[in-house]
């Protein structure tokens, strides 16, 4: 019965998977300067020191935070009790909410909620603490049973309250800090899929999650990808009144009388997430991105609003119609949006409309 459960809820919980959110975690750690930086300041690391050579408790730093940017999710599967973390994955970066039903009930807490919950034990909250306590040796103020998902295995007499640390102790404890950063982590990664900030309950076959899983080799192999798009920590001093981590997520700027995206690189990953892509389930259900005039898709097809791509379909070939999206940084192939078909007897051309995300191309 709890596997059958968990069958069930689970692909509401999943986003990326667990190797993508693993590839992005290590790439955003090598080619942050202020993670160095920081494990510098904590002692963590030698100055100049490898994040990837610098081992504690027999997985190295990147490794530790990788570690947690996947077990937000395996601790779903492992504890066999998803329900109350299956529908935390979630933020609408205009409602401020979790996942809703049709009611506007909240299901769960969002994930910006998640990160902060005192009674989430990887939360960002937990994180300071397990850092405070590994700094002075004494975990008093982690409150017994407040760690109990813990991976399999792992040494359960820290768990319990000690106020003089050896320094394996310290080191187990500075551990789990990295690890806590990396739940932390994947829930920011999450705020990045279209779905979960558009309250879309997709299924496993989620068209963006497959695609990110397929080019994982490419993730691989370039390490990073670079582009236009959200990038709160150019300007996230600006936002002093909102706290970390939430200002990688939400600033605040998107809201529900908008009727374009925000424009620069100055906004959380969830409303540039919201407001300039769509979900399969939630295409053109939300006001962000705007729904052409289907007159004028008729009429206007090949206008630059959108992309014409022909191609092979059973041996023939057909003309997709996509909708591109100007804004900058905008995606060519933002949606299926119809297939041409030649008239069979007159020279005119009809269409189907399809509004679509799955597709190869989108
Ligand atoms: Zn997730």
């Amino acid at each position: 019965m709890v596997l059958f459960c968990q069958l069930i809820y689970l692909p509401a919980a999943i986003a990326y998977k667990p190797d993508v959110h693993i590839k992005i975690t290590e790439n955003a750690v090598l080619e942050s300067q202020r993670v160095q930086s920081a494990l510098e300041g904590a002692g963590l690391l030698p100055a100049g020191g490898d994040l990837e050579q610098t081992t504690l408790k027999a997985m190295n730093l990147s490794e530790w935070i990788q570690y947690g940017a996947s077990w937000e999710d395996n601790i779903q599967i492992w504890w066999g009790e998803p329900q109350d973390i299956a529908f935390c994955h979630f933020y609408n970066p205009v409602t401020n909410q979790g996942y809703t039903l049709s009611s506007g009930t909240e299901i769960g807490q969002s994930l910006i909620a998640r990160s902060h919950d005192f009674t989430n034990e990887w939360s960002y909250e937990m994180a300071k603490k397990l850092y405070y306590a590994a700094l002075i040796g004494d975990n008093s103020e982690i409150l017994d049973g407040d760690i109990t998902r813990m991976r399999p295995g792992w040494v359960p007499h820290l768990l319990g309250p000690i106020t003089d640390m050896t320094e394996e102790d310290r080191d187990q404890y500075f551990a789990w800090t990295l690890q806590a950063l990396g739940h932390t982590l994947h829930l920011i990664q999450d705020a990045s899929v279209p779905a979960h900030t558009r309250n879309d309950l997709h299924g496993l076959l989620e068209p963006y999650e497959v695609w990110t899983n397929n080019k994982l080799k490419y993730l691989e192999e370039n390490d990073i990808f670079i582009g236009d798009g959200s990038n709160p920590w150019t300007s996230w001093n600006q936002h002093t009144d909102i706290i970390v981590p939430d200002v990688f997520m939400d600033t605040n700027q998107l809201d529900a009388s908008d009727t374009e995206p925000i424009s620069g690189s100055g906004q959380g990953i969830a409303e540039y997430a919201y407001a300039n892509f769509m979900s399969e389930g939630t295409i053109f259900t939300y006001d962000l991105p705007v729904k052409p005039d289907d007159s004028e898709f008729f009429t206007n097809y090949q206008s630059e609003n959108f992309n014409l791509d022909v191609r092979p379909v059973n041996g023939r070939d057909m003309t997709f119609v996509y909708l591109r999206n100007k804004h900058p940084g905008g995606v060519e192939h933002l949606a299926l949006a119809g297939v041409l078909h030649p008239h069979p007897i007159s020279s005119a051309i009809s269409y189907d409309v399809r509004w679509t995300t799955n597709d190869r191309k989108v």
